[in-house]
């Protein structure tokens, strides 16, 4: 009897130490792939930065927390977001993309293949999550989302509110106003893989993309970094367009009232999607070839003639925060922000009106900015001269527009409603 005890004793606490390492390990890996290159020349926000800041209703497009074993509801010292950190930056809308195939570049090739060796598998083996399915990741990442919006309601935090449609953006927007504690969630899907994989039959893509909408995704971003069944890739061996159930999928996605990201796509594929796509589009986190110097690399980022199919969709643009989309230092962040407003102002549009954040938090990336400290983002557009109108639109507004008009219930008088709640609630 005592032997027995003492076996099962030394089993658990065996099995506790393994459970401590694996603890250790994807800390580890966390720490090392979500770093900041905070900019040791941004700006410190004064006090007019910090009142501008905290008088506007903050969106930003891109965020790959749900990746990691981090609790969203905890701040933690390591990785760049969670809620308690997106509420010291003052952040009201965040949404959260979830990355399932990822492939490291091992030996170094100029493009990426989906037979490479997949970092989000052998992540998800160590985190315990599922291993041989890029369904099965996503499903899950949507299943930790939900969860958080659950107990963010029996914290003391703030709550994370899903935003599942244009009502409940106009909601969200109001209770901002009114000063409450949330934050609104929204869910992206970064990469289909999965979809049309083994049948591209419209019924069966169509399907998949129901039940993506079912379980609360309401981004759709076809491609990530590798050409897939459904679209090429910018950084993908071939960079074709779409394919025909990628035309099945966007053309579902889109009736369904969900958002169209072609962040990652291949140029043929933006071109293509703008063809076809009915509502503007998004390219959710990025930088742009003709404003890429140094560390930036020019092919994850948009060309001049993608750029334009953004803009003429009516779409906006997330700009990035880490140096391989802006280069170094938070100066570039304003400088790339200042293209595509160029870029818009020549083609005939609202100069100011398709620019957005697209941070690409715990994306793997370095960022140049704190999910904590956003305020010295806004500090840095005032520097580089931008109006308090033009931020509010960068800082928000142009995301809340696209949304509320793409979104299911979205409409013109629904973006003039959510306009009339930003402009009493915030600047
Ligand atoms: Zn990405």
């Amino acid at each position: 009897m005592r032997r027995r005890t003492l076996l099962l004793t030394g089993a658990v606490a065996a099995a506790g130490a393994a459970w401590g390492l694996r603890g250790t390990a994807v800390a580890a890996v966390d720490r090392g792939l979500n770093r900041f290159a905070l900019d040791p020349d941004a700006p410190e926000p004064d006090a007019a930065d910090r009142a501008l800041h905290r008088a506007l209703f903050i969106a930003d497009l891109h965020a790959d927390s749900l990746k990691w074993d981090r609790d969203l509801l905890t701040w933690s010292d390591y990785g760049h977001a969670d809620l308690p950190r997106l509420d010291a930056g003052n952040t009201a809308l965040q949404v959260f993309a979830m990355v399932t195939h990822s492939p490291v570049n091992l030996p170094w090739r100029d493009c990426l293949r989906a037979e490479d060796i997949n970092h989000a598998a052998w992540l998800a083996a160590i985190q315990g999550r599922p291993v041989r399915s890029t369904r099965g990741r996503a499903f899950h990442q949507m299943e930790l989302f939900w969860d958080a919006v659950h107990r963010s309601r029996l914290s003391d935090g703030p709550e994370l509110r899903p935003v599942l449609n244009a009502s409940e953006l106009l909601a969200l927007i109001e209770a901002r106003a009114r000063g409450e504690a949330v934050i609104g969630g929204m869910l992206a899907l970064e990469g289909g893989h999965w979809v049309g994989q083994y049948d591209p039959s419209p019924g069966v893509v169509s399907a998949e993309i129901r039940s993506l909408y079912d379980r609360g995704l309401r981004v759709f971003a076809p491609v990530h970094r590798f050409d897939n069944p459904l679209a090429g890739s910018s950084e993908g061996c071939r960079k074709y367009g779409l394919t025909p159930a990628g035309r099945t999928a966007l053309e579902v996605a889109e009736a369904h009232g969900m958002v169209i990201d072609l962040a990652h796509a291949s140029e043929a594929a933006i071109r293509d999607a703008a063809g076809m796509l009915k509502k503007p589009f998004i390219v959710s986190h990025t930088g742009v070839r003709a404003v890429c110097e140094g560390i930036c690399r020019p092919d994850r980022n948009l060309s001049d003639d993608a750029l334009r199919a953004v803009l003429d969709s009516g779409g906006v643009v997330g700009v990035g925060y880490w140096g391989h989309a802006v280069g170094e230092g938070v100066a570039n962040i304003a400088r790339v922000m200042e293209y595509i407003m160029e870029m818009a102002d020549k083609r005939g549009l609202a100069a100011g009106a398709h620019v957005a954040l697209g941070s690409d938090f715990d994306g793997s990336v370095a960022t140049q900015i704190a999910a904590d400290e956003l305020d010295v983002l806004t500090a840095t557009l005032r520097r580089a001269g931008f109006d308090d109108g033009t931020i509010a639109g960068i800082m928000g507004r142009n995301v809340c527009r696209l949304f509320a008009t793409g979104l299911p219930g979205g409409s013109a008088s629904m973006a003039r409603a959510v306009g009339r709640a930003l402009d009493t609630g915030f600047v």
